[in-house]
C-alpha cells in the first residue's frame, strides 16, 4: 500500500511538473487578491476572473484575505515572490499598500486596483470599477421614490450609513447619495433626527453588517422614542440586512408600523429576496461577470504591450496620481424590475429568486 502511495505521489509530482510550468509559460502567472469571502460579490468576482483568466491561457492565483491588512499584505507579497505578473488587487484598506507595491514595481509587476482605488501609492497602474458616485445617486433616489416625496405633506424620517472609512468607494457613494439628499434635507422634507451626518459621523468600519445593526439599534433607541423612521440610506446589501434586522426588532414590519424604505448595494441573493418579499426596498446591481471581463481585457492589453481601454482619466485621484479607469454602469433594482434585471442578464436564476 504504502509502495503504491508512494508511486501514486511519485507519479502526481510528475503530472504535476510537466502541466503546471506549460500552462505558466504560456501566459504567466496573474495574481487575484480579494478582500473577503463574507460578501458573495467578492467570491464571485474572484471566481469569475480565475475561470477567464484559465481560459486566456494564464495562471491565476486567486486569494482571499479574511478582511484582514495583513494576510492581504502577505499573500500580495507572496503573489510577487511567486512570479506574477500582474496584480489584480480589491484592497481591504486602500491605503496600507504602499510598501507592497513599491516592491511590485521593482519587479516590474504592473498593478490593476479592482472595483476599490488603491490609495497613495504611484504604482497603480489601471483602475477597473464602476461609477461609484452614480451608485450613490441611484441609492438616494430610489429612497426618494420610495419615500413617494414628491407627493408627501409631512417632513420624512431617514437615517444615514455609509462605507467603511478605509475603502476610497465609501466616499464616492455618500457624496453621490448626498448630491440628491442634501437639498431635501436643507428645504426640510428630509430630517435626520439623529443628526448624524458627515461619513465620520456615519461611516460603518469594514462594511460589517453587525457594527450597522448595533447603530441602528442605538439610533432608534436615542432619536426615535416618539417618532418613526420612514426611510434608512444603506449602502450595502450586508449592512442593510443587519439594519433590517434592527428596525424588526422594535416592530417595523408588522402592524401599524411598516418597514422604513431601505436601499442597499450588490444584488446579494438573501436582499434580492428580501427585496421580492417587500422588506428591503432596493439594491444597486453591479455585474461582477462585466468587471471581471474588463479587468481581464485590461491584462491582456498590458502583456501585449498595448494600452488598456479606459474611459475615466480625471475622477480617480489617490493621492499621488489620477489612475486611469475604467467605470461600468451600475443598476437600480427594486420589487418592479428585479427578475428582468437579474434573471434576464443571467446573474441569477428564476429558481434561486424563488427559493
Ligand atoms: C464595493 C461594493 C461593496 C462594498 C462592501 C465596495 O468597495 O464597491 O460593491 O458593497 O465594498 O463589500
Amino acid at each position: 500500500m504504502k509502495f503504491f502511495t508512494s508511486l501514486l505521489a511519485a507519479a502526481a509530482i510528475t503530472v504535476a511538473g510537466f502541466a503546471a510550468p506549460a500552462v505558466a509559460q504560456e501566459k504567466g502567472m496573474v495574481g487575484i487578491s480579494m478582500p473577503t469571502k463574507t460578501s458573495t460579490r467578492w467570491i464571485s468576482d474572484g471566481e469569475t476572473m480565475e475561470k477567464l483568466f484559465k481560459d486566456a491561457g494564464y495562471t491565476p492565483d486567486l486569494q482571499f484575505a479574511d478582511d484582514d491588512i495583513p494576510n492581504q499584505l502577505a499573500q500580495i507579497e507572496n503573489m510577487v515572490t511567486k512570479g506574477a505578473k500582474v496584480l489584480v488587487i480589491g484592497a481591504i484598506d486602500g491605503t496600507t499598500l504602499s510598501d507592497i507595491l513599491q516592491k511590485a514595481a521593482d519587479a516590474g509587476v504592473k498593478v490593476i486596483a479592482y472595483d476599490r482605488l488603491i490609495r497613495d501609492s504611484g504604482n497603480v497602474d489601471y483602475y477597473a470599477t464602476f461609477d461609484n458616485f452614480q451608485v450613490g445617486v441611484l441609492q438616494a433616489t430610489s429612497l426618494v421614490e420610495g419615500l413617494k416625496l414628491d407627493s408627501a405633506t409631512e417632513p420624512k424620517n431617514v437615517e444615514l450609513f455609509g462605507g467603511s472609512p478605509d475603502d476610497n468607494n465609501a466616499f464616492f457613494f455618500y457624496d453621490g447619495a448626498m448630491s440628491v439628499l442634501q437639498p431635501l434635507i436643507d428645504s426640510g422634507k428630509i430630517v435626520v433626527k439623529s443628526g448624524q451626518m458627515g461619513m465620520d459621523q456615519v461611516g460603518t468600519l469594514r462594511w460589517d453588517g453587525a457594527v450597522a445593526q448595533a447603530r441602528m439599534e442605538n439610533l432608534l433607541s436615542s432619536a426615535y422614542t416618539d417618532a418613526k423612521v420612514d426611510g434608512v440610506l444603506s449602502p450595502y446589501d450586508g449592512l442593510s440586512i443587519g439594519i433590517i434586522s434592527a428596525l424588526k426588532g422594535v416592530g417595523y414590519g408588522s402592524g401599524d408600523m411598516p418597514m422604513p424604505i431601505v436601499t442597499g448595494q450588490d444584488a446579494e441573493l438573501p436582499s434580492v429576496k428580501s427585496i421580492l418579499a417587500g422588506e428591503q426596498y432596493s439594491t444597486v446591481f453591479k455585474d461582477t461577470r462585466e468587471l471581471a471581463k474588463v479587468t481581464v481585457n485590461m491584462v491582456n492589453a498590458i502583456m501585449d504591450g498595448k494600452e488598456p481601454e479606459v474611459n475615466d482619466t480625471k475622477t480617480y485621484e489617490n493621492g499621488v496620481k489620477v489612475v486611469p479607469s475604467y467605470l461600468l454602469k451600475p443598476v437600480s433594482v427594486d420589487k418592479s424590475n428585479a427578475k428582468d434585471v437579474l434573471v434576464g442578464s443571467g446573474y441569477y436564476t428564476e429558481d434561486q429568486l424563488n427559493n
